[in-house]
């Protein structure tokens, strides 16, 4: 039987290599819905291929051309946050979850309610409102499969393992851009510099993340939801060549390591084939050309990151969402040139002091709007901290 799948954030780096994964075996599949934001071209082009029911721009300003690249295909067309959202929830066996950001967060949320299976690469989503996605998905009889090489590792680890004979999880991190960086350069680091890494090639966002460790403290709060170990199990290990992507480790002191060559179409492919293990097009290791793996403490001078992830789960309650809205504002401010590269850190700081002190509806219920609206609050914080930071 044919299944039908959805692709949320189409047009991205995960989105594309979930495409490239479809494409191979296109006669498995009907195409429900494909979104993009301001590439229409790649969304058009991609929509029409697959034979998609409708593609969906988050840009309500680019609905002409959508439409316009579209006309005669018999592809619908579709614009706007809520048209996302309406996407989502049209009936799908299976939905990647792969926007860039919190605006991932309310798709994935609609799409959860589905009843069947949801890929989740959007890790914003389990930072911002873990505890509420994963009730969701219980409620709704949903499975949510981790998209990120880390947590799919995990996954695979413990498969037939029981969660309490866990010890502790291990999650690799390559150090991204500045690992190897004299510590007073790194004020000098310039957008080109973070905007490169040496491993994995990955949205912009996302490979600035991987330089300041904030992708990494992400995952280590992606960890704890999606586990639901303690943070004190957590453990990040810097392993410069990215090919053991984690390890689980046991009480009876045994270390499981999923290890393969840094290419999401593994963990992608992973999730899209469960409970199946099927054939990938990704590259079989030649470990002893490879030679050696190198491991590392990670250096919280280096990175603060790390410990503000940590604060952040001890904190509790919505802190996840303040954390994601600040970095996400900081890294705007990096992006557009008002912020060093340093200075994204000591904002999200600022900001998650601020809001702990002033804002008690980071303690309220979690729910979808609370949410929302903490993550706009934190935004404003964060832009107030800017421009005092900055100015
Ligand atoms: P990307 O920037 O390459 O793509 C982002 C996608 O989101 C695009 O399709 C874009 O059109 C869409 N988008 C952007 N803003 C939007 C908005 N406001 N509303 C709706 N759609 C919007 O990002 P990516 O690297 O593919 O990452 C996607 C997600 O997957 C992120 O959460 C990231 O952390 C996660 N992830 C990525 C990788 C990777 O290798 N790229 C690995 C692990 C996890
Ligand atoms: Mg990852």
């Amino acid at each position: 039987m044919r299944r039908k799948v959805t692709i949320l954030g189409a047009t991205g780096s995960i989105g594309q290599n979930t495409i490239d994964l479809i494409r191979r075996n296109l006669d498995a599949y009907d195409v429900v819905a494909l979104t993009g934001a301001s590439n229409i071209a790649q969304l058009a082009r991609d929509a029409i291929d697959l034979k998609a029911d409708i593609a969906v721009t988050a840009h309500d300003n680019l609905l002409d051309d959508l439409r316009d690249a579209l006309a005669g295909s018999g592809v619908q067309a579709a614009a706007g946050s809520a048209a996302i959202d309406e996407a989502a929830a049209r009936p799908a066996d299976w939905i990647m979850s792969a926007i860039v950001g919190a605006a991932g967060l309310s798709p994935g949320y609609a799409a959860l309610k589905q009843g069947t299976t949801l890929a989740l690469a959007n890790k914003e989503s389990l930072v911002c409102a873990g505890q509420l996605m994963l009730d969701t998905a219980a409620q709704h009889g949903t499975r949510m499969l981790p998209v990120d090489s880390e947590h799919s590792a995990i996954f695979q680890a413990l498969i037939g393992e029981e969660i309490s004979a866990v010890e502790r999880i291990i999650i690799t991190a390559s150090g991204g851009a500045f690992r190897d960086w004299p510590l007073e350069k790194l004020e000098t680091a310039t957008l080109a510099q973070a905007s490169s890494h040496p491993n994995w090639d990955m949205g912009q966002r996302i490979t600035i993340d991987s330089a300041s460790m904030f992708n990494k403290a992400m995952e280590v709060i992606e960890t704890r939801e999606y586990f639901k170990v303690r943070p004190d199990q957590i453990e990040v290990l810097v392993h410069p060549q990215s090919m053991i992507h984690a390890l689980v480790g046991f009480v009876d002191g045994a270390l499981m390591a999923h290890v393969g060559p840094p290419d999401m179409r593994h963990a992608i492919g992973f999730a899209l084939h469960h409970p199946a293990r099927a054939a990938l097009p990704v590259e079989r290791l030649d470990l002893a050309a490879i030679g050696s793996f190198e491991f590392r403490a990670p250096d919280e001078v280096r990175w603060p990151a790390l410990r503000l992830a940590r604060e952040t789960m001890a904190a509790g309650g919505m802190n996840g969402a303040v954390l994601n809205a600040a970095k996400e504002t900081a890294l705007d401010g990096f992006i557009a040139g008002a912020l060093k590269f340093t200075q994204m850190s000591q904002i999200v700081e600022d900001t998650l002091s601020q809001m702990q002190r002033d804002c008690s509806l980071i303690r309220d219920t979690m729910s979808l709007d609370n949410v929302t609206q903490v993550d706009h609050l934190a935004r404003e914080a964060a832009k107030a901290a800017i421009t005092k930071r900055a100015g």
